[in-house]
């Protein structure tokens, strides 16, 4: 069992940037996205539920599922997202409590954009968000993601506000600045969560 650090921020934000790092200090990373495409990709059934949900259209040529093509659909029409939300999230809820008691780290990352809109922060022990400003971030997901502004305000729209996740966090991360030392950012997150975690199982096994 291990301190679970849930990292969070909106999409463009600098989550992955972030999660980087610590695992190059050695720290474990549990990852959603990972866990949600692990599904779909390995659970046949899962995965043929969604085909004859949303054609074969949705596939790539060579019968992969084409993620950027889902992703437009559900982003696009609530009742898809909803649809697809109710077929996966018990099977992604249980995988996730399976990873996060899988290791014996001090803490570990948890990497989790929808945090917040989920109602997934009782799982954390503490909450680490990543903030940049709406403009910021537009720009940023345009140029990685190549994608419009449009397609990006849909997204964006799905997502909670920038107050109302800064309200949650216990730290904060503010990647609005490129020429940000993020390295020395995160060795000070490190040691204050060694010692957090240090705290919490002193006392755990105390009681
Ligand atoms: P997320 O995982 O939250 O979607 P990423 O870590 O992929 O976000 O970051 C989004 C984009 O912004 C990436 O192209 C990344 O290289 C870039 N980026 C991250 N942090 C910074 C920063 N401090 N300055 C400039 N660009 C950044």
């Amino acid at each position: 069992m291990s301190y679970i650090i849930a990292l969070t921020g909106g999409i463009g934000s600098g989550k992955s940037t972030v999660s980087d790092k610590f695992k190059s200090l050695g720290i474990p990373i549990i990852d959603a996205d990972i866990i949600s495409r692990k599904i779909i990709i390995s659970n046949t059934k899962i995965f043929n539920i969604i085909i004859q949900h949303f054609g074969l259209t949705i596939l790539n040529n060579d019968g992969s599922l084409n993620r950027a093509k889902l992703r437009k659909k559900i982003f696009s029409e609530q009742k898809e997202k909803k649809w697809l939300n109710n077929l996966l999230h018990p099977l992604i809820h249980e995988e996730t409590q399976r990873q996060l008691m899988l290791f014996n780290s001090p803490y570990l990352i948890w990497v989790i954009p929808l945090l917040i809109e989920n109602r997934l922060d009782h799982l954390a022990n503490r909450i680490l968000v990543i903030d940049i400003t709406r403009k910021e971030q537009i720009s940023r997901i345009i140029k990685r993601d190549k994608i419009n502004k449009l397609e990006v305000k849909n997204i964006l729209f799905n997502q909670v506000k920038r107050i109302k996740r800064l309200k949650k966090a216990d730290d904060i991360i503010d990647n609005n600045n490129i020429k940000l030392k993020l390295d020395n950012i995160i060795l000070k997150l490190h040691k204050k969560y060694i010692q957090l975690s240090y705290e919490y199982f002193l006392k755990k096994n105390i009681k």
